[in-house]
């Protein structure tokens, strides 16, 4: 971008963004180079107008993301680029194993890169369950079996590092947002399919976490008074009618693989027959949960992701009925749905993206 462009962004008057860029520049993290050749000239007689790109190399950043099982990692340059990846098991989800776990792989991702620490502008995490933005600890995850876990303070403490805690629906988000399908969407929402429903928002832009940090709570959206009982505790969540649980009990199946290949199996056996009621019932829960996400925000984009999301086109005939049923206003012919089953990098890139976010918030 130009400064021209900059003022026009961001509202400020031109002597204001000239100020401002001053020291970014002369600390190296803004360049000036030729204006992109689609740009609009800003040019009058004189020097040719410069525009300004962020100096990649300036920084490197590591983005997290804790499961109960994994803890996987990249280490990024300031333009997101991945430089390294590192993963390693964890051999349990207890704080202290999983602190532990960061620790080293941070190290790793250190060592192979080459980068020193003192280079690194933050660390971001990804983990599921209600992040407290405030404290940085996790209120609450089912799935790592965590209960107000501090996780910001003695993270930093160990790695002597920044660090930035965020639930890892909205760090999926925040990367589809800047890297992924959602580009140049301005509201959009990450459903993320798995053993928990999660669910990130982008609203006008913006990530959105709400006041605590449960915005998004999607999976736990009370669909049925009589429903299963959900990790939450409630009944009839939309995480209990619709997550992989679910379509393990309904199908008989062991594993949502199982299920998807006994449902696409020719013929009508018993197996098959009841694997593809269970997607229809799974599907016909999600696509309630999506008129109620599509009601209440109006996304422009609703991207289905997380390790599940290969299950979708199963469920889909039921989710665009029922979502057709309940969606106010024909908005279900009208919200745009595309499944995002890969990339494994882009909940680790959307978690380094919070470290550079946060980092150079602080510069
Ligand atoms: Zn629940």
């Amino acid at each position: 971008m130009t400064r021209g462009q900059l003022a026009e962004w961001t509202g400020l008057d031109a002597s204001t963004v000239t100020r401002s860029l001053r020291p970014l520049i002369d600390d190296d993290y803004l360049r000036e180079s030729r204006p992109p050749p689609t740009g609009r000239s800003m040019a009058g007689r004189g020097r040719p107008v410069q525009a300004l790109s962020v100096n990649p190399g300036r920084h490197v950043a590591i983005g997290v993301k804790l499961g109960p099982s994994t803890v996987s990692a990249v280490l990024t340059d300031l333009s997101g680029t991945v430089l390294a990846r590192h993963a390693a098991s964890l051999a349990s989800a207890d704080p202290a194993t999983a602190l532990a776990t960061i620790g080293a792989v941070v190290d790793e991702l250190l060592a192979t890169s080459g980068s020193a620490r003192q280079d690194v502008l933050g660390v971001g995490v990804g983990l599921s369950g209600h992040v407290d933005p405030e404290s940085g600890s996790c209120r609450l995850s089912a799935i790592l079996g965590w209960r107000d876990v501090p996780v910001r303070e003695p993270l930093a403490d160990l790695l002597d590092l920044p660090v930035v805690v965020q639930n890892d629906a909205n760090t999926l988000a925040l990367a589809e947002h800047w890297f992924g399908r959602g580009r140049g969407a301005s509201t959009l929402a990450v459903v993320t399919l798995g053993i928990g429903i999660g669910c990130g928002l982008v609203l006008g832009d913006r990530l959105h976490t709400g006041e605590r940090g449960i915005a998004g709570e999607l999976g736990h959206l009370p669909l049925d008074p009589q429903g299963r009982v959900c990790t939450c505790g409630a009944r009839g969540c939309l995480e209990a009618l619709a997550g992989d649980t679910a379509i393990c009990e309904l199908s008989g199946c062991v594993s949502v693989a199982e299920a998807m290949s006994a449902a696409s199996e020719r013929g009508a056996s018993a197996s098959s027959t009841r694997a593809r009621e269970a997607f229809r019932q799974a599907g016909d829960a999600l696509g309630r949960g999506l008129a109620g996400l599509c009601n209440l925000v109006d996304p422009e984009l609703v991207i289905i992701a997380g390790e599940s999301a290969a299950a979708f086109g199963l469920m889909e005939p039921a989710v665009r009925e029922s979502l057709a049923v309940h969606g106010f206003s024909g908005i279900s012919a009208e919200v745009r749905i595309e499944v995002d089953a890969g990339q494994e990098d882009l909940w680790t890139r959307g978690a380094a993206s919070l470290a550079i976010r946060a980092g150079v918030g602080q510069l």
